[in-house]
């Protein structure tokens, strides 16, 4: 129906910008720059089930590396209401995955 189809999306794995540990996968629907990450488009995520039962902003922490602890993203709601991930400047990479 005119809908792109999810498996158009860009899939990346997004790392810790200081030790490169992975610390979620999101799927994107297009390849530019990756200013923000919003929850409902994480696929892979240690505490995902977690974010998933947050209905507000003011209930996210801080998202930090696993491993090392530095900072990645702060929370925020997308002008639509979406929860996302902020992501900081030198705070993380990505790399694609394929398939
Ligand atoms: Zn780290």
């Amino acid at each position: 129906m005119g809908k792109k189809k999810s498996s158009s999306a860009f899939t990346y794995d997004i790392y810790c910008g200081q030790c490169q540990t992975v610390r979620f996968r999101y799927a994107k629907g297009s390849s530019g720059g990756l200013l923000r990450c919003f929850i409902g488009n994480i696929t892979v995520a240690p505490d995902l089930e977690l974010w998933r039962t947050y209905k507000s902003k003011a209930d996210f922490p801080n998202l930090n590396c696993s491993k090392c602890g530095h900072l990645m993203a702060v929370p925020m709601v997308y002008k639509d209401g979406r929860l996302a991930f902020r992501m900081l400047n030198g705070g993380f990479g990505r790399k694609k995955v394929k398939g």
